[in-house]
């Protein structure tokens, strides 16, 4: 039986550890991108690093961003006073997406129980 070449093995396995992508599909996309020109590969690799390099959290909100504070908490249109607590940083694409206006959006953060059992100050 004719196997996959050990690194096209390791990189279907790495894409398989993705969100959504399956075995199947993490197959397709490894036999895929080891027969794409290399222009290719090279820009969704910069793509990947840039991404993972310029995206953060917001020191305010906890949201994506790449600046600081992100567009949300630093418009001065928006309603600063209202506040919609959501679950994960993505949440609040979802909501931008709904149409929501008005509101700046602040994920729940990991430390969001210690703060409600009174551990920790904070303005949520
Ligand atoms: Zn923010």
């Amino acid at each position: 039986m004719l196997t996959l070449p050990p690194a096209v093995q390791e990189l279907k396995s790495a894409l398989n550890r993705l969100p959504g992508i399956g075995p199947r599909s993490a197959e397709r996309i490894a036999l895929h991108l080891v027969q794409s020109k290399q222009d290719a590969v090279d820009q969704l690799i910069r793509s990947v690093k840039e991404a993972k390099d310029k995206v953060s959290l917001c020191e305010t909100c906890g949201g994506l961003t790449e600046t600081q504070p992100c567009p949300l908490c630093s418009n001065s249109q928006r309603q600063q006073e209202c506040i919609c607590v959501v679950v994960k940083p993505t949440d609040i694409l979802t909501l931008e997406k709904s149409g929501v206006q008005g509101t700046v959006s602040r994920p729940r953060r990991p430390d969001f129980a210690d703060e409600r059992s009174g551990s920790r100050g904070s303005a949520y």
